[in-house]
Parts: structure tokens; C-alpha cells; sequence
């Protein structure tokens, strides 16, 4: 920025961006190793939530795997993981009934004994409180807005963003310029789309060689249900209604705690017709014969949506650079058959934090953490994903009545050790699946009954969304013309429905004539589509200030 004043630096030996499950295992891993061996050894995370677990959206059913690696005395200690999973349903949904399928004709992977049902917000609460007892800090409110680079390439840091810039861009009286945050090693541990990520991936070429990454949308309500339709263990999946066999997707429901549930629905982001609107789908799922008996008399309380990574192993990219990593879904670490990624994205960070804890420990500083890449391999995260690697593909190519019963064949082949010997490649990345507006079914979406389907605005208003208004729009274009020039004419702007906070819009004069394109950045739930999904990629999604953003309660 020209004149602006001199950033202050703090130095760290590790900063992490993000303060998620990946983020976090790696702060606790590093501070254990550190206790352990009796180092010095300072470990700093940033979280652009304005607290840990503000920005976290999930299912979230988890599997506990990494967690008893990292704290094995986790229930002594408190986690909030008090809901095992008793009883594990699957539907396919028809327009008007519902077939339950056994549990034993799933694969065994698809299991859920051994889980449980939580809120993976107040994990994440629960384990920054044991980072910081460990020694580790944590700046909530913080949002790493630009990687600083030394003068040999190598990643050194990150700087947080300048406080108190009106929207035009001049700095108000209250402006306070960013702080840079100098790591040996930085790791990104952003989650699905991260911004800065998406920087090192392309300066480093990390994906070279790799499958594009594919998303969906996950949107998630909590409801307080009624007592009589509450069972605590209570674990259900469905494909088929409201989607068309093209569209891949499907929802959940996780009864949990006193009478909560957590009600959601994944739409994939390859989806072709630019009409659909996924909040849409979402409200009409909830309208089924099969689901409204559950949320009668039930109260919603929280809304709120995320990116999930879809793409699997074929799209995990090259995880390490000079100065630091890729953990958790950053790197796109969910395996998407059992919809589960948490515990994979701990694994990840304690791998990292390992590897780099080392390197430190032997006078590397800024060097290329090859030694995390290579235990991944060697990991049971990285099993995890690979005997599932072609479940989306074939869901991709084959719709999915075939293509889940082809991905499910294959899960069950892996299970005798006789799965595919091949790995299916991605075709297109997501922003590249619309079809034109003109060959597009227009869909129109019944109007919410309010008792158990709701308008955009307020289930928004539910997310606790709150963006300082007086700030520089954080949903940048790169060209402002092309949505009314391009993305109107050919797709309808889509980004009218795929916003599952109504923060675009295309509004005209009194005549219908001299359409504008209209951002509401304040009501952005930081989900990423727009990043993923605009077909022109002409929405550059960046941090906003410190913060901002939803405020979920327990999502
Ligand atoms: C709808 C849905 C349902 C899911 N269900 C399940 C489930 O049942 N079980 C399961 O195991 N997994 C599930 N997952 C996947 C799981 O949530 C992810 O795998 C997991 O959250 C990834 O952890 P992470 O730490 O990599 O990223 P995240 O959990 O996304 O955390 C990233 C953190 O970094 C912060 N951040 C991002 N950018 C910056 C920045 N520039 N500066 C500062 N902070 C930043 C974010 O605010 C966030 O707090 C689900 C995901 C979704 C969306
Ligand atoms: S503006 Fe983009 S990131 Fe924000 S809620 Fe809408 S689609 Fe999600």
C-alpha cells in the first residue's frame, strides 16, 4: 500500500493460519513435542472468526481416530463429544416416499459405530483451550490477509489486514495498519477454498499434475427438536429428493445433545442448470413426507452454509513449499462417501507440526517440509481417502442411481482388497459444468411454510452474521462488467440463487430495463461458491476485516 506505514512484525517459530481442527491439532502437537523434548519452541494461530468456532460449519459426525492420537485422555479432559452414534440410517427419497436402505448392504467404511455426534465449533472451542494451557497463543479476529514472501521465494509469514479502511478505500481516523506474523514455517490451514491458499497453490503450482478440486455447498440448520422426536444417537443420510439424478448431492440429520439436530444438505458444486438455487433445495428437502413429521414442532435455531472439498485424493495437491504446508482441508482432505473430514484434517496438522518441529529442531528454517509429505503417505488418513478415490468420479460420470451404485460396488471390492486399480481423473473444475440459461428447466421453488421451510433473509439472520458496513467490498470483481456483460446474458446470473445469503443481485429500474449488479457483502456468510462457482472466475473472494462475518453458536 503506498505510504503507509511500517508493519509491526512479531516472530514466531511456527504461525498458523486458521483455527480449525487442522489448525489446531497442529498448534497442540507442536506445544506437546515442545513440552516433551523441554524446547522453546513458539507457535502463534490466527482466526478471522471473532472467536474460535464462530466460522466453523460442519455435519458433524467424528470419527475419533486422530483425536485419540492427539489428546488420548480427551474424555477425562472434557471434549464435547458426548452423543455416540446408535443407530445409522440411509434413505433414497422419491418425490413422495422413501426406501431405507440395510445396513448391511453398505460398505463397511460407511459405518458410523464408534463415532460420535457433536458440534464441531465447540470441538474447536474445547481445543484452542487446550493449545493455549499448552503454551500456544491464539489471536481470534485476526484474518491473514497477505503472505509475505523473502527475498529467495520462500514463504515467511503472513500479515494480517489493515484496520479502520472506509469503503471507498481511505483510511479512517481509526486506522491501524496490519501486523506481520514471521514464521519459520507457516501453515495454512484455511479450510475448503482458502484465499491465501489458493495464492500459494498457483504460485507454487502445487496442483500440477493433479485433478481440479471439486466442491459442493453444505447448508446446515440447527433445530431444537421436539422431545418425543428426539433420539440421541440418531444418525440419517438421503440421496435422491429434491435433486435430479445429474445433480449430486444429498443431506443429513444428526440428533444429538438435549433435543438438537443438526438438519443439513450438500448440493455438489458441479451441478449444471444455472436455475438452482441450493437454499432452494435445501428448504424443499426439508418439505418431504419422509422428513417433516421430525421437525414438526421442533424450533430452527442457527442457519448458515460452507464449501466442502469433494475432489479426494486425485485433487489433493502438493502439500509442502519453501516456509511451510497445506493441512487439512485446505489441501481438500474429506472423504466424501462418508462425509467426514475433520478427522482427517487433524491428522494432516499433527503431521505437519511434526515434520516441522523437527526441521526446526535441526537449523532448518523456511525449508521444504518434505518429510510431512511423506508420512502423509504413510498415514491412515491418506488410506482413508484412497480406497474411496473413485466415488465422486463415477457419481460424476454416472448420475446417481448408477453412479453411487457403482461407487458403492467399488467401496465394497476395496474392502476384499479387490477394489479399481485405476484412479479416475476429475473432468472439469466447477465453475465449468453450467449450461447456458436458454437450455436450462427453470425451477420454481415453493414458498417457504415457515413452520418447517424458511426465506433467505431470515435464516440469514440466524447465521449472526455482522460486517463493519464502512469497509472495502470483500467480494472483489475482476472485471465489475462481466456479471450484467457476460454472466446475465448467458447463465442468468447465477449468482442470484448460488448465494446461500442473498448477498448478489441483480436489480433494474421501474421499466425492468438497465440491470445492475448488486452486492450485499455484509450479509456474506464466508461459504467460498462464489469463488468456486462464478463461471466467468471473475469473484475473487478475500478476507474481510477481522471479525467479520457469521458468529455460529455450535455449528
Ligand atoms: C455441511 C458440512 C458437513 C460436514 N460434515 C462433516 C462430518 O459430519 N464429519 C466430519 O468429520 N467432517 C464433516 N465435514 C467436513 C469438515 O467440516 C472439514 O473437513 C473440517 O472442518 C476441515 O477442517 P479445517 O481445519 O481444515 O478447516 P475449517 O474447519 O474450515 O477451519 C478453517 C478455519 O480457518 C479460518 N480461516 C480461513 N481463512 C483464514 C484467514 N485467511 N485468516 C484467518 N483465519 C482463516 C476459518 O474462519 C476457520 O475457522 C463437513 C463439512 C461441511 C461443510
Ligand atoms: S458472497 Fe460468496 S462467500 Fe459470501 S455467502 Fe455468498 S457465495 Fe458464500
Amino acid at each position: 500500500m503506498a505510504d503507509a506505514p511500517d508493519r509491526e512484525s512479531m516472530s514466531y517459530d511456527v504461525v498458523v493460519v486458521g483455527g480449525g481442527p487442522a489448525g489446531l491439532a497442529a498448534a497442540i502437537r507442536l506445544r506437546q513435542l515442545a513440552q516433551s523434548e523441554g524446547r522453546d519452541l513458539s507457535v502463534a494461530v490466527i482466526e478471522k472468526g471473532s472467536e474460535i468456532g464462530a466460522h466453523i460449519l460442519s455435519g458433524a459426525v467424528i470419527d475419533p481416530i486422530a483425536l485419540d492420537e492427539l489428546i488420548p485422555d480427551w474424555k477425562e479432559k472434557g471434549a464435547p463429544l458426548s452423543t455416540p452414534v446408535t443407530d445409522d440410517r440411509f434413505l433414497v427419497l422419491g418425490p413422495s416416499g422413501a426406501v431405507g436402505i440395510p445396513h448391511f448392504l453398505l460398505p463397511p467404511l460407511m459405518s458410523n459405530r464408534g463415532n460420535f455426534i457433536a458440534s464441531l465449533g465447540n470441538l474447536c472451542r474445547w481445543l484452542a483451550q487446550q493449545a493455549e494451557a499448552l503454551g500456544a497463543e491464539i489471536y481470534p479476529g485476526f484474518a491473514g490477509a497477505e503472505i509475505l514472501y523473502a527475498e529467495d521465494g520462500r514463504v515467511k509469514g503472513v500479515a494480517t489486514g489493515d484496520m479502520g479502511l472506509a469503503k471507498d478505500g481511505h483510511r479512517k481516523e481509526s486506522f491501524a495498519r496490519g501486523v506481520a506474523l514471521l514464521g519459520k514455517y507457516t501453515l495454512f490451514a484455511e479450510g475448503a477454498r482458502g484465499s491465501l491458499t489458493k495464492q500459494i497453490i498457483k504460485r507454487f503450482a502445487l496442483d500440477k499434475g493433479r485433478s481440479p478440486q471439486k466442491f459442493g455447498i453444505g447448508l446446515k440448520e440447527l433445530w431444537q427438536l421436539a422431545p418425543e422426536r428426539h433420539k440421541p444417537g440418531l444418525v440419517m443420510h438421503s440421496m435422491g429428493f429434491p435433486l435430479d439424478d445429474k445433480t449430486g448431492g444429498g443431506s443429513f440429520i444428526y440428533h444429538f445433545d438435549d433435543n438438537l439436530a443438526s438438519v443439513g444438505f450438500v448440493v455438489h458444486l458441479d451441478y449444471e442448470n444455472p436455475y438452482l438455487s441450493p437454499f432452494g433445495e435445501f428448504q424443499r428437502f426439508k418439505e418431504h413426507p419422509a422428513i417433516r413429521p421430525m421437525l414438526a414442532g421442533g424450533k430452527r435455531i442457527a442457519y448458515g452454509a460452507r464449501a466442502i472439498t469433494e475432489g479426494g485424493l486425485q485433487s489433493v495437491p502438493k502439500l509442502v513449499f519453501p516456509g511451510g504446508a497445506l493441512i487439512g482441508c485446505a489441501a481438500g482432505v474429506v472423504n466424501v462417501p462418508r462425509i467426514k473430514g475433520s478427522h482427517n484434517a487433524m491428522k494432516t496438522g499433527m503431521l505437519a507440526a511434526e515434520a516441522a518441529f523437527q526441521a526446526i529442531g535441526e537449523g532448518r528454517e523456511g525449508a521444504s517440509l518434505d518429510a510431512y509429505e511423506a508420512a502423509f503417505r504413510q498415514s491412515w488418513a491418506y488410506r482413508d481417502l484412497y480406497r474411496v478415490r473413485n466415488v465422486k468420479p463415477l457419481w460424476s460420470r454416472f448420475g446417481t442411481m448408477l453412479g453411487v451404485a457403482l461407487g458403492g460396488l467399488d467401496m465394497w471390492m476395496n474392502n476384499l482388497g479387490l477394489g479399481m486399480p485405476i484412479t479416475l481423473n476429475h473432468r472439469k473444475p466447477d465453475y465449468a459444468t453450467l449450461i447456458e440459461a436458454r437450455r436450462a428447466r427453470k425451477i420454481a421453488y415453493p414458498k417457504p411454510d415457515g413452520a418447517v421451510s424458511f426465506d433467505l433473509l431470515s435464516s440469514v439472520y440466524l447465521s449472526g452474521t455482522n460486517h463493519e458496513e464502512d469497509q472495502p467490498v470483500h467480494l472483489t470483481l475482476a472485471d465489475p462488467s462481466l456479471p450484467i456483460a457476460r454472466n446475465l446474458p448467458l447463465y442468468d446470473e447465477p449468482a442470484q440463487r448460488y448465494c446461500p445469503a442473498g448477498v448478489f443481485e441483480v436489480l433494474r429500474d421501474a421499466e425492468g430495463q438497465n440491470p445492475r449488479f448488486v452486492i450485499n457483502a455484509q450479509n456474506c456468510v464466508h461459504c467460498k461458491t462464489c469463488d468456486i462457482k462464478d463461471p466467468a472466475q471473475n469473484i475473487n473472494w478475500v478476507v474481510p476485516g477481522g471479525g467479520g462475518g457469521p458468529n455460529y453458536p455450535n455449528m
